[in-house]
């Protein structure tokens, strides 16, 4: 359980309360403090910011700084005026880092390493060949920000299956693994995964567990929608549920969605703030399933291949476009990059290891 912040609070009330008898103050007593969660979560440490600005006449920068007080985008606003942001957010000062450069020559430039020093190489081999309207895209190996979906003692059956091939074959071998040429699903190693039960768009992972098993939320977040969707399945109406979550602030702000799809029922509404651990809802198997499991995709919705920030409105009784999900595992390939990012799907996302540290349910399969 968490501690409970309205007790963590109550020296504070006491003081407000012992100034205003001090001054013979005759307001009436504060409001008893609520409970409050926050939505917005604090960046994990040894974070800094980046920033990939571009001018118009083919003008591009790119600054970073190895904290969270860094202020790369306003230090280039302060070189030159007119220039609008491209990217910006966080990377890891000390831990690995992907950084993906696209440049008005159509060269795509791929760069992985610790700290800052990929981040370095990238800019300077768009300097070196005077490349024009660059973007860089950063993202680090890991953001620990989410705690196991269901309670790790938990009996769970996991497969695994995610669609970094998206209709595109893949051959394993670019990632350093022995076996198909031709993939259609790829984990997170870069194994082929198309014999197994899962079809092409599957950007998610799937845990079978027991009808009724609490389902959690990841961290904190704001639900953004929590609704029973009319599917094309055996069980037609598939109760599903978002939640934003949203990491740093202003223009370093990354922001994610998580979506837990097949309960059985949901017990939170559109709009409300939950916490890390909160009851959302119970396993099931409505909608398209086979069988009581939890379905759990994570959108990016900030800094993605080919967009600063984009929306995640949810239209109609549609399930919104997947172009963005991620592998919440990271991707950890002997070899290669992670595909989804920029070959196959120039709109996609880097993948993140989400995880926070003890909280990745583990799979028998990795
Ligand atoms: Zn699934």
């Amino acid at each position: 359980m968490s501690p409970n912040p309205s007790t963590l609070r109550l020296p504070a009330v006491l003081l407000v309360l012992a100034l205003q008898a001090c001054a013979g103050d005759a307001k009436p007593l504060p409001e008893p403090p609520q409970e409050e969660v926050s939505p917005v979560l604090a960046v994990p440490a040894g974070m800094g910011h980046y920033c990939s600005m571009l001018w118009p006449e083919q003008g591009w920068a790119f600054a970073w700084g190895p904290t969270t007080n860094s202020a790369p985008c306003e230090q280039l606003r302060a070189q030159a005026a007119g220039g609008d942001v491209a990217r910006a957010g966080l990377y890891s000062a000390q831990g690995r880092n992907n950084v993906i450069s696209r440049c008005a020559d159509g060269t795509v430039g791929l760069w992985s390493g610790l700290g800052a020093s990929p981040l370095q190489s990238a800019h300077a081999d768009a300097t070196n060949h005077q490349r024009k309207s660059c973007v860089f895209t950063v993202a680090p190996d890991a953001l620990p920000i989410f705690d196991a979906p269901f309670s790790l003692m938990t009996r769970v059956f996991h497969a695994t299956g995610f669609d970094f091939a998206q209709d595109v074959p893949l051959d394993v071998a670019d990632f350093g693994q022995t076996g198909s040429t031709t993939a259609h699903i790829v984990d997170h190693l870069g194994r082929d995964q198309s014999n197994a039960n899962f079809v092409n768009n599957h950007d998610g992972h799937d845990w079978g567990m027991v009808t009724g098993t609490p389902i959690l939320a990841v961290a904190n977040g704001t639900v953004l929608l929590a609704r029973d969707r009319e599917v094309p399945c055996a069980s037609p109406i598939q109760k599903e549920v978002y939640v934003q979550h949203d990491v740093g602030s202003d223009e370093y702000l990354e922001r994610f969605v998580s979506y837990y799809a097949h309960f059985k029922s949901y017990v939170v509404t559109a709009g409300q703030v939950v916490r890390k651990g909160q009851v959302l809802g119970y396993a099931g198997s409505t909608g398209c399933s086979s069988g009581p499991h939890l379905h759990l995709a994570v959108a990016r919705l900030t800094n993605t291949a080919s967009e600063y920030r984009r929306d995640y409105s949810i239209p109609g009784t549609d399930h919104p476009p997947m172009t963005s999900n991620i592998e919440i595992y990271g991707w950890a390939a002997p070899s290669g990059f992670d595909p989804w990012a920029w070959r196959n799907h120039p709109s996609g996302a880097l993948s993140i290891h989400l995880w926070n540290d003890g909280q990745a349910p583990v799979n028998p399969n990795f």
